[in-house]
């Protein structure tokens, strides 16, 4: 099951997107969003007698991190290798606030303080339920669904503070969507999933879930360890390589197959 969050320039609602998703992860023009009574997170899914046409509703970040949303660094060895690092022993975690989270089709703000934006397509897992030590084999037990994730970083930020608090955090810096599926467990990423960012169309970005250092149950269980994840927190599973600027104007497009696209455009504030 696919749901999202959508307005229709009433209050947001939760919603179930219908209709199949073709090669590029768009969804059939003729799918509708069968509206929710209430977060799926808290009460379930029930069911609105009240449907839109997908094209209709501008859809929204599609869950509202309660407390954090955590970044695993340097998951990919390649996208390590890229950045002159070695492969952590293990998980590289770091925190970006809630305050950076945007939904699809909102701006990513570049900010004045960068000259070096970067985009990063990242799968992100989606927590349904408080939990703590969490064992890897329980990972899904506390996994709610998967959406797509842009983990932007002003990259010589980065560099100049030597830990990621404002290179990461910045407003916008978190694009999430364009919804969560359900219905997906962590074995169908163990399998290989590909990751696609496309930068004004052009491919920069194509890794496979695959060739996750840390896997999903592992990355659950160790964030977990630490920290105790509620509901709607998300982690965001690491970048493939392939890394690079984005400029003002431009249009960002992350893909993962069977799950979609998540499209954003960088802009002024
Ligand atoms: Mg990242």
């Amino acid at each position: 099951m696919r749901i999202a969050r959508f307005t229709t320039g009433e209050d947001p609602l939760y919603g179930v997107v219908t209709g199949e998703l073709d090669e590029f992860g768009q969804p059939d023009p003729e799918s509708v969003i069968v509206a929710l009574a209430g977060d799926p997170l808290y009460v379930g899914v029930k069911l609105l007698d009240q449907e839109h046409k997908l094209e209709d509703v501008r859809l929204l970040a599609p869950v509202l991190p309660r407390s954090k949303v955590v970044g695993i660094g340097r998951n990919y060895a390649a996208h390590a290798a890229e950045m002159g690092n070695d492969v952590p022993t293990e998980p590289l975690m770091f925190l970006k606030p809630n305050t950076s989270v945007i939904g699809p089709g909102d701006p990513i703000f570049y900010p004045p303080q960068t000259q070096n934006l970067h985009y990063e397509g990242e799968l992100a897992v989606v927590i349904g339920r408080i939990c703590r030590d969490v064992p890897p084999e329980q990972a899904t037990d506390v996994i709610h669904g998967y959406t797509i994730g842009n983990d932007v970083t002003a990259r010589d930020l980065q560099k100049l503070d030597g830990q990621f608090t404002r290179a990461k955090g910045f407003d916008s810096f978190c694009p999430l969507g364009p919804w969560i599926e359900t219905d997906l467990d962590p074995h169908d990423f163990s399998e290989g999933r590909s990751v696609q960012t496309h930068l004004n169309g052009d491919l920069v970005q194509n890794g496979s879930t695959e060739d996750l250092i840390f896997d999903i149950p592992t990355l659950v269980a160790y964030v977990s360890s630490v920290m105790t994840l509620l509901p709607g927190d998300v982690i965001l599973t690491g970048t493939p390589e392939g890394v690079g600027p984005m400029n003002v104007g431009d249009e960002v497009e992350v893909s993962i197959a069977g799950l979609g696209t998540l499209t954003n455009k960088v802009a002024l504030r």
